[in-house]
């Protein structure tokens, strides 16, 4: 349930309406716009404490959300949600392209990727310094060194960088370098790191678990937004199927479901979500067509050489033609890239 109140009223009024809805047995989240205030009443909403509300003379309207997640619905905010990081607007009708090896592997090789994602025309530079990787024998990422090399890369390039948390401990040292900080697949519904990711003032990009549902994806975004961040970008990056042809099956249907669905910005990771760099331009495609709103993609100067997902990674050459055909159908839509 949501209580919209008049605009212009005052904090005294505000406390009023929050003290209320305690009292009735909700949780209260406050989010503060322009020229006016909106609480979300978290709990199963009542019919009469709708009614409740509804007279106190600073409340505009109070509206029930049929669905379970609340504030990250287009029932909620109607308008999608944009942001400005690092200089460039997300969720606008410009396209954002992330792009970047898939594990930062050390200081020369990563300063030279970052300079041709740069010269490729990307936004965002994406790298992972602590990779969540399926065998404890695979390399599992420099950790705050990784980070560092990062902010370096950053600094030369002007790009803003986007990497992984892998656990609550971690939070603070990635949340202090990155620019973005993003939720692995794996993690989408490790609650307590969710909830944590809700108190820092960085956007979170929210992988899908690779078996989650779109609902249990917005739920998991739920946890963040409803701890305070508002900034959330959700990535469609592939879930489990019987197909054994691809990696992951990418469920481009995810992204106007999602967008449907939620006012966040709705991003697509075609490189996990085929693992074969073969697939990542028709995805990429695919998934401007779908509305997505940017892409992320792996993209490493010698693929053959790097530690983790080379078989994914686009060379430079490949992301440029890529981003040239990604333009054409953004045009065809109305976006630019
Ligand atoms: C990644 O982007 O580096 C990554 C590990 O992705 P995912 O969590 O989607 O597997
Ligand atoms: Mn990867």
């Amino acid at each position: 349930m949501i209580v919209v109140l008049n605009p212009g009223v005052e904090e005294i009024e505000i406390k009023e309406v929050e003290d209320r809805l305690k009292r009735l047995g909700f949780g209260v989240h406050r989010s503060t716009g322009e020229n006016r205030t909106i609480l979300g009443a978290l709990g199963a909403p009542k019919e009469d404490a709708r009614d409740a509300l509804q007279v106190m003379p600073c409340v505009e309207k109070v509206v029930i959300i049929s669905q379970p997640f609340k504030l990250v619905s287009k029932e909620y905010r109607k308008e999608r949600t944009e942001f400005e990081v690092g200089g460039t607007l997300i969720g606008g009708d410009r396209l954002v392209l992330v792009a970047g090896p898939c594990a930062v592997e050390g200081r020369d090789e990563f300063l030279e990727a970052a300079k041709l994602a740069k010269e490729a025309g990307a936004h965002f530079l994406r790298g992972g310094a602590y990779k969540p990787r399926t065998s404890p024998y695979s390399f599992q990422g420099l950790e705050e060194e990784g980070l560092k090399i990062m902010a370096e890369a950053r600094d030369q390039t002007g790009l803003p960088i986007i990497t992984e948390v892998l656990d609550q401990h971690s939070v603070e040292v990635v949340a202090r370098y990155a620019d973005i900080v993003q939720v692995g697949t794996r993690n989408m519904q490790n609650f307590r790191l969710l909830s944590e990711l809700g108190q820092i003032n960085r956007p979170v990009l929210l992988k899908r678990g690779m078996s989650a549902t779109i609902e249990e994806w917005l739920m998991a975004a739920e946890y963040i937004v409803s701890g305070g961040n508002s900034r959330v970008i959700l990535c469609e990056r592939g879930i489990r199927t019987f197909e054994t042809m691809t990696r992951n099956t990418l469920d481009i249907s995810a992204v106007p479901i999602a967008k449907e669905l939620s006012h966040l910005p709705v991003f697509v990771d075609p490189s996990h979500g085929t693992g074969d760099w073969r697939w990542v331009t028709p995805m990429s495609l695919a998934a401007v067509a779908a509305g997505a709103d940017g892409l992320m993609v792996e993209m490493h100067p010698r693929p053959q050489e790097a530690l983790s997902d080379g078989s994914q990674s686009l060379t430079p050459d490949k992301f440029l033609e890529m981003k040239t055909m990604v333009e054409r159908v953004a045009q065809s839509i109305g976006r630019t890239l």
